[in-house]
């Protein structure tokens, strides 16, 4: 499904975040990308919804070719990929129901479909309850709750996330992973970007570890494998 070709990435400034990766991840499966600060996770997440390009090579999502991908054609793209970051990144001034909704309005779903798949999405992650709410009024657990939902609200192919655990304490941590475990469980492959050791131990998953852009470690069922 995902498919990175000879792929490097120097930034403007010279910084090489990524050098001459090779990777292969198939349609439902569960990776997590671990490895140091700095040592090109996040790059390597934004190649695949194509927030960054590479320098070289090719990345290839469902035989897509991202890097020859019109910028029309960008959004398409997006659709079929959900993204959720570490902080969260939900607009403060509409409620829970209006940040979920909005990923659909955008695309022109109906007004009903809009009520009916947003409502059935907050439901998923156990926020019917809150859809009224601002994000300022719920905790960090409900807020990432939140992005999970408007992450599969098109019910992607692909879910990539970038530390989604990071600002959540261990307990609301584990939440998270249960609802992604779950929407990988339903076919959607996940992506995931961690620095949560005792997550990676516990889930038996794949683990490909990134050292100074390079890909160092790929275990089928690994572990975290660093100190802290
Ligand atoms: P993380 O380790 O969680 O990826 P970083 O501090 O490395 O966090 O990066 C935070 C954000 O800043 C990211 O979006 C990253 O792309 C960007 N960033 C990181 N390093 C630089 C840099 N040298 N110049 C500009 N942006 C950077
Ligand atoms: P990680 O997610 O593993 O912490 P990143 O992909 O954020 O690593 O960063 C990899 C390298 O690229 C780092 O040296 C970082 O400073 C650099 N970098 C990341 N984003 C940018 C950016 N937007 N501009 C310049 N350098 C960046």
């Amino acid at each position: 499904m995902i498919q990175l070709t000879n792929v490097s990435k120097i930034y403007q400034n010279g910084a090489k975040a990524l050098v001459n990766v090779n990777l292969k991840i198939g349609k439902g499966d569960f990776v997590f990308l671990v490895g140091p600060s700095g040592a090109g996770k996040s790059t390597l997440i934004k190649l695949l919804y194509r927030d960054e390009t590479p320098t070289r090579g090719q990345v290839q999502i469902n035989s897509k070719n991202l890097v020859r991908m019109k910028e029309r054609e960008v959004p398409y793209l997006r659709r079929s990929i959900g993204v959720i970051f570490q902080d969260f990144k939900l607009l403060p001034n509409k409620t829970v129901f209006e940040n979920v909704a909005f990923a659909l309005e955008v695309i022109g779903v109906a007004k009903s479909e809009v009520q009916v798949r947003t409502r059935a999405s907050l439901e998923l992650v156990g926020l019917a309850a809150k859809e009224n709410s601002f994000p300022h009024e719920l905790s960090g657990g409900e807020q990432q709750r939140v992005c999970v939902a408007r992450a599969i609200i098109n019910n992607p192919a692909l879910l990539v996330a970038d530390e989604p655990t990071g600002n959540l304490d261990p307990d609301t941590a584990w939440e998270i992973m249960d609802l992604l475990y779950n929407i990988n469980k339903r076919g959607t492959t996940v992506v995931m970007a961690t620095h949560a050791r005792a997550i990676v131990n516990k889930m038996q998953k794949r683990v490909i570890a990134i050292e100074d852009g390079r890909v160092a470690r790929d275990e089928e069922q690994g572990g975290y494998g660093y100190d802290a």
